[in-house]
């Protein structure tokens, strides 16, 4: 497919504008401010420019074009409901420095989107600035360095296992933490001996995903809360993927002092391509003083304001620009509203349901680790490159010529050869059905004729990009 520029014919054009009624006027030849080379725009009709467009969005994958079991990442499909409140005038028309009054119902949503995650999670308060789940991390690690500051202790290392998402020693590391890094045991959950010899004085706090990046609910969170108390540090959880727990169990309940939300995961925003995306921090009341600022307060009058100084005041200040990603926000209020008590429950309940199903049937033909698992599984693709030389990567990519998205692969680290599988809630048994079906027979053909597995896929405009060159040595011409 060309590039919008090679379509350009010089002076052919996509818009008409309508005539000046504002007297004309030159702009002096020497004016700074005036470009002396013309600007390098593509010239085309528009009907180029729909077709053009269109015609990339066609070539594209997205939830909304099929199956999308991208594990770790919860690709569920997103509600247009979501995206037709984003759009309300009173939502999207609205500026960052407009003074509250003017902003109620803006107000009013933010309060309300925190109320309800601090609800869904056992948290006392929260921010919704943080940009993504990353960015939560970040934040909440700086409010942990804030806290331990503030009661004048020096702890300098955050405890992290070795299934964890690469974001958090990634954040530990950049809010100026050591990462002390601990092993999990055979089954995949944390290693409590190791915990309990690494967690000393020093040790900050410790960083949980729940469930792993295995899908596993972890078995010993009393246990891991009373070691990590015990010695004064704070327990941390990676709520990115709340989508097996929601409704069902809380952080704040298990002993968790602080974590972060992916809202473009659970909470149904789009996400890919980079974002925007949203990470809220929601935490315990002894560390609400150390939250961005500013926060929304509701006084007794039912009316909302932005306070810079709450709770104490010890702020670390702003991490991102005004509110954050707030159209992000309000498509998960309006999911989060729309579906109630009752259909948060019921979204968890079906998406580990449907992660059990597809990983019973997965279990057929390829190892999946022992014992239930929660909203997403791992399957490992070992024994079969052993055998045949295909690889979890070959087998992702003939997955896209069966037209489905591939799972995550070579993730978590501690699977070897490892496809992650996620199914999410809003699939249905049909769609689980055709995926294992032509899973199981790509893994047929792979014992047989592995060649033709490993020139997959055929069916795409590109094949096999050399992903490391195209990331290190990326070619951009415009
Ligand atoms: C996705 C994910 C993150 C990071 O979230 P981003 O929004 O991509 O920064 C962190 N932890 C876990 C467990 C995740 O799945």
């Amino acid at each position: 497919m060309s590039l919008i520029f090679e379509k350009s014919v010089d002076g052919r054009r996509g818009v008409t504008f309508s005539a000046l009624d504002v007297p004309k006027y030159t702009l002096p030849p020497d004016a700074e401010y005036l470009r002396q080379s013309p600007a390098v725009l593509p010239e085309v009709s528009e009907l180029d420019l729909v077709r053009h467009y269109d015609g990339l969005s066609s070539k594209a994958y997205g939830v909304d074009s099929g199956f999308y079991p991208l594990g770790s990442c919860t690709m569920k499909y997103n509600p247009k409901l979501c995206e037709d409140t984003a759009a309300l005038d009173g939502f999207c028309q609205i500026h960052p420095l407009q003074g509250g009054l003017s902003a109620q119902g803006c107000l009013e949503a933010a309060y309300l989107l925190t109320e309800y995650l601090g609800r869904i999670t056992g948290m006392d308060c929260g921010t919704l600035q943080p940009a993504a789940g990353a960015h939560g991390e970040f934040t909440s690690l700086l409010m942990i360095k804030a806290y331990f500051k503030s009661i004048g202790q020096n702890r300098t290392k955050i405890i992290v296992p070795d299934s964890a998402h690469g974001t958090n020693p990634a954040s530990a590391a950049m809010a100026g933490f050591e990462v002390v890094n601990i092993p999990s045991d055979c089954d995949g959950f944390v290693d409590i001996d190791a915990l309990d010899a690494a967690m000393d004085g020093g040790v900050a706090a410790f960083m949980l995903t729940n469930p792993n990046t295995l899908g596993l609910f972890e078995k010993n969170i009393s246990k891991i809360a009373g070691i990590v108390h015990g010695r004064g540090g704070i327990l941390y959880y990676d709520g990115a993927n709340l989508n097996a727990v929601m409704g069902i169990s809380r952080p704040g309940d298990l002993g968790f002092d602080i974590m972060h939300i992916n809202l473009h995961k659970t909470f149904a925003t789009p996400h890919g391509g980079g974002g925007p995306g949203a990470g809220p921090v929601l935490c315990k009341e002894f560390l609400g003083g150390f939250l961005p600022r500013p926060t929304v307060v509701k006084d007794k009058n039912g009316r909302y304001s932005l306070k810079d100084g709450v709770r104490g005041g010890k702020s670390i200040g702003k991490t991102r620009a005004f509110f954050g990603n707030f159209l992000v926000c309000i498509k998960a209020l309006t999911y989060i509203t729309a579906l109630g008590a009752e259909g948060i429950t019921d979204a968890a309940r079906k998406a580990v349901l449907n992660a059990n199903y597809m990983r019973a049937l997965t279990s057929e033909f390829l190892p999946v680790g022992s014992g239930a698992c929660m909203h997403e599984f791992v399957a490992s693709c070992e024994e079969l490159k052993r055998d045949s030389g295909v690889s979890a990567l070959d087998v992702a990519k003939a997955l896209i010529d069966c037209k489905m998205h591939p799972p995550t692969i070579y993730f978590p680290l501690i699977v070897h050869e490892a496809m992650m599988f996620e199914p999410t809630e809003t699939e249905s048994k049909q769609t689980i059905d055709a995926a294992v079906a032509a899973l199981k027979q790509i893994i047929e053909t792979a014992k047989t004729n592995p060649e033709s597995i490993k020139s997959a896929p055929v069916s795409t405009p590109v094949g096999r990009p050399d992903e490391v060159k195209a990331a290190r040595k990326p070619v951009l011409r415009f």
